[in-house]
């Protein structure tokens, strides 16, 4: 269970400030915010699943093995939480040949 706003900071227990992290994603994320977009070198807040749209800000790569950003808080985000890890990338490139994924995420 993750704090999207860390208690460090000011976050709350309520249910708008968690989510459901894996423990990969929740080390990296640590007490992160925000981060720079790695392009415009620009500091932008990190993707809010509860607010925001996954479809609007990542896209799977073609062979559905990594997260690429759309936008700047798409490309910060994947930095952040370190999405194209390489135990992720490997664990996907089985989750695809078993025609597992990636998750079809326009129709959610
Ligand atoms: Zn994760």
């Amino acid at each position: 269970m993750d704090h999207l706003q860390p208690t460090a900071c000011g976050g709350t227990d309520e249910e708008d400030n968690l989510w459901l992290a894996c423990r990969l994603c929740n080390n990296a994320k640590s007490a992160q915010t925000e981060c720079r977009d790695p392009i415009t070198g620009q500091l932008v807040p990190l993707f809010n699943p509860r607010r925001q749209s996954w479809s609007e800000h990542f896209v799977w790569s073609d062979d559905g093995t990594r997260i690429l950003g759309k936008t700047p808080i798409g490309r910060a985000t994947i930095v952040a939480l370190q999405l194209n890890n390489l135990i992720s990338v490997v664990v996907r490139r089985h989750w695809v040949a078993a025609g597992w994924h990636p998750p079809d995420v326009n129709s959610g």
